[in-house]
């Protein structure tokens, strides 16, 4: 089917909650995503930091579709071995003593904000449930997470909204610490602010919230759907921060493609979280983590040298294009400001043009290529870019 159709049909019944670009995915190889047409795009937004190691990836594929021929569901009354394979690399790898499988990014977070309620519940009774998180922070569009998402913009139409959220600046101790109060439970945060313009934490503030957090026994909630899973350049972003989580969500990358979250927890949460204290029909299904057992496989050491290599190749690069006054982010994560009068919007659209795949946050450009990107992959990306910016003028837009 061509895209023009696919498109007018999909405009016709699919409720309109996206900006879609005008453009149809039909298959994908590595970086490279391929429409009805043949048209060849080279993808540096690998689904939302998503597709770790990139579109199909040839043992993924395999060890999905053969976990896809043997047993695709069964449900949480029942063990199955790829579950317990990825809860097991997950505690190993990460420090922490325990998992939850969920299905998202902000079904892993309304999880997290349930274990940190409960810990509180259990220790000090009812009425300690409040959550601080940070002013521009992204945590999911449930209600409950909507309402976590520290801007206003999202807290409008679909109220009434949740209690028990309140919100400080990001790199603000004092006012954060004014917050807290008898009703406190927790403290939420992502370390490189994704949604909200790729902004990363300064790691002093970081310190001081969990050492905040380690005096009057709050939970410290890292969010780390975009930034795990290696797309820094280390396993979770709380290695870069010295930080040491009570609880961490993950989910973008962790399925290499298919949708998972995970909220892994320490000992002392762990404790609280009981038979029936929560649960999820799909949580845990063995295609699913048949994948992610994969991406965990392939995210060894040197993966990650290779992460932190090319983010530091296309982070030298973007901070030489015209127009560019700063860049931001970690890894493979990274936000580009331009000067005042370029609209990051402007530069997505004609990158597209070119057959390059971007995305934007606030008024950056940001990239989030797949994991597997390679030197080769940098250079032609900043080759368009460079391409695209010359031809703008912040004076004439
Ligand atoms: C994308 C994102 C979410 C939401 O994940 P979904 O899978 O879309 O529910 C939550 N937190 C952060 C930091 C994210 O980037």
């Amino acid at each position: 089917m061509d895209s023009e159709k696919v498109i007018a049909r999909d405009n016709n019944y699919v409720l309109h909650t996206y900006n879609r670009n005008p453009i149809v995915i039909e298959k994908g190889h590595g970086l490279h995503a391929y429409g009805p047409e043949g048209q060849n795009y080279l993808d540096f937004t690998s689904g939302i930091g998503v597709n770790s190691l990139g579109y199909c990836d040839l043992e993924w594929a395999e060890a999905v579709s053969r976990q896809a021929h043997k047993l695709q569901h069964t449900s949480n009354l029942y063990y199955t071995a790829p579950c317990s394979k990825l809860a097991k690399a997950l505690c190993r790898r990460t420090g922490m003593s325990k998992v939850f499988f969920a299905n998202s990014g902000a079904e892993a977070n309304e999880g997290a904000i349930k274990a940190a309620r409960k810990y509180s519940f259990d220790h000090y009774g009812e009425g300690r449930s409040t959550v601080i998180t940070l002013v521009n922070s992204f945590h999911g569009r449930t209600l409950a997470t909507l309402t976590a998402t520290g801007q206003d913009g999202f807290h409008q139409y679909f109220g009434p909204f949740n209690e028990g959220f309140v919100y400080a600046p990001a790199g603000d101790i004092d006012r954060l610490t004014k917050l807290v109060d008898a009703h406190t439970c927790a403290v939420m945060l992502e370390l490189v602010q994704g949604e909200g313009g790729v902004v990363a934490l300064d790691p002093l503030f970081v310190q001081e919230v969990r050492a905040l957090c380690d005096e009057k026994d709050l939970c410290l909630i890292v969010d780390e759907v975009q930034t795990g899973v290696g797309r820094t350049g280390t396993f979770l972003a709380c290695e870069q921060y010295n930080l040491r989580p009570d609880i961490v969500t993950l989910a973008k990358g962790l399925g290499g493609g298919l949708p998972i979250g995970a909220v892994l927890v320490s000992d002392k949460v762990a404790a609280g979280m009981g038979p029936g204290s929560h649960g999820s029909t799909f949580g845990g299904n063995p295609v699913v983590c048949a994948g992610a057992n994969v991406v965990m496989g392939r995210l060894d050491e040197r993966f990650l040298a290779g992460v932190r290599e090319h983010g530091a190749q296309l982070r030298a690069g973007l901070e030489k294009l015209p127009h560019v006054t700063d860049v931001s982010g970690l890894g493979l994560m990274l936000g580009v400001q331009f000067e005042d009068g370029i609209q990051a919007s402007d530069v997505l659209a004609a990158c597209r043009e070119r057959g390059l795949l971007v995305l934007t946050a606030k008024t950056r450009l940001r990239l989030l290529p797949p994991l597997v990107v390679t030197a080769h992959d940098i250079e032609r990306a900043l080759v368009i870019l460079d391409e695209v910016l010359c031809g703008m003028d912040p004076l004439r837009p």
